[in-house]
């Protein structure tokens, strides 16, 4: 940090923040309160998107061909950098907000407001970009496909977690859909003249299981049976199975994937029946550009704030921001709402979502997003660096 980040206006976006403080509450509580699965955030887009544009943002909303994908922009003046803050607003099937999805909503809305009314900057332009179904549909990468992400300098968001740590990268991912073919039969009757799809799809996950022996360490292969034939006197003729096949690195999972699918194939064969493969959009490793985390370190710091390293093994997921970290300088940091070792993705972490841990993450990430986004505009040198270390730096 150098004494030109701890101007006047830092002290006024930190307070713009503060004084948010039970709109913010409300709005967290809010999402929370009406979860909605990816590409269905109809309520909860409309809700932000309103916000922003009562607030004085040109709001386009549908962009990129999705109804629950936004932008909102203010301009600072001409030219200047264009920084972009994200917002998430996905919940999880059967489990609510069990990502925290609520709380990166209500804390992108509390730093880009607060930006909006109390930043010195005089050139530039904040964008907000809502960006829906992160949990499996890849919003981003439709958004960065779609062009929406042209021109823009650098991207921010947080995410709630279980430790506070501004590098930590995230996997490479594919998943599949597999379909596998038979012929229905009665199973007591005439099962010889049946071909048991359902065996097939049950064999592919032995053979998977079997596979794992013999692949790289930090590989994660996993899948459920989404279809499994319809009564147990019917010799199933359809089965269904989805995988996600997860590395560090994006080459490795094509190469897995194929493995995969060689599973599935050999499976499908021996008991004379065929799949089909349905492949979903690849996720890519995150990279984590060193200049902009560390600024934003610095602001969860002067917050009282503890940053820790990432941990050297595990604990890592997949996101399509990873996507857009490879296209652009970015950072996802993480501020702990749990206690360290409590999953996402499960009840406790949807009930945490809600509580005042969470809330208290909401503005401490809107506090250090609106300054690290502040420092961009105002100061030519962080914008420098951190735009020269991406167009550097190999992939974390
Ligand atoms: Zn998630
Ligand atoms: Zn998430």
């Amino acid at each position: 940090m150098t004494a030109e980040t701890l101007r006047a206006a830092p002290a006024a976006i930190a307070a713009a923040v503060d004084a948010q403080r039970d709109e913010l509450r409300d709005l967290a509580l809010d999402l929370h309160a009406h979860p909605e699965t990816a590409f269905e955030e109809h309520r909860s887009a409309a809700k932000l998107a309103h916000m922003l544009r009562e607030d004085g943002f040109d709001v386009d909303e549908g962009v990129a061909g999705l109804d629950t994908a936004f932008v909102a922009r203010h301009r600072f003046g001409p030219g200047g950098p264009r920084i972009a803050l994200l917002a998430e607003y996905d919940a999880l099937p059967g489990l609510g907000h069990a990502c925290g999805h609520n709380l990166i909503s209500a804390a992108c809305m509390g730093a880009a407001r607060a930006l909006r009314r109390r930043s010195d900057a005089t050139a530039g332009e904040l964008l907000v970009v809502g960006t829906p179904a992160e949990e499996g549909g890849g919003g981003k990468i439709i958004m960065l496909d779609q062009g929406v992400f042209d021109g823009v300098d650098a991207a921010m968001m947080f995410h709630p977690g279980g430790r506070t740590m501004t590098t930590r990268g995230s996997l490479a991912a594919a998943r599949v859909t597999m379909r596998f073919h038979g012929r229905a039969a009665h199973a007591a009757a005439a099962p010889h003249v049946g071909i048991n799809a359902l065996d097939a799809c049950i064999q592919t996950f032995n053979a998977i299981n079997a596979l794992r022996q013999h692949v790289r360490d930090e590989t994660r292969i996993h899948g459920i049976i989404t279809n499994g034939g319809e009564a147990a006197n019917i010799t199933p003729a359809f089965a269904e199975a989805k995988f996600s096949v997860r590395h560090r690195r994006f080459e490795y999972v094509q190469e897995l994937l194929e493995r995969v699918k060689a599973c599935a194939t050999g499976a499908a064969t021996s008991v004379g029946a065929t799949v089909t493969f349905e492949d979903g959009l690849a996720y890519a490793e995150r990279r984590v550009n060193g200049a902009l985390a560390e600024r934003f370190g610095a602001h969860l710091e002067h917050q009282g704030e503890r940053v820790l390293q990432p941990l050297s093994v595990g604990g890592v997921g997949s996101s399509d921001f990873g996507n857009l970290s490879q296209t652009l300088p970015a950072i996802h940091p993480y501020v702990a709402i749990v206690a360290e070792g409590t999953s996402a993705h499960t009840p406790e972490f949807a009930v945490a979502a809600a509580s005042p841990d969470g809330l208290r993450a909401v503005g401490i990430a809107a506090t250090a997003l609106a300054l690290t986004a502040n420092d961009l505009f105002t100061d030519p040198t962080l914008l420098a660096r951190v735009t020269a270390e991406f167009a550097q730096e190999a992939t974390v």
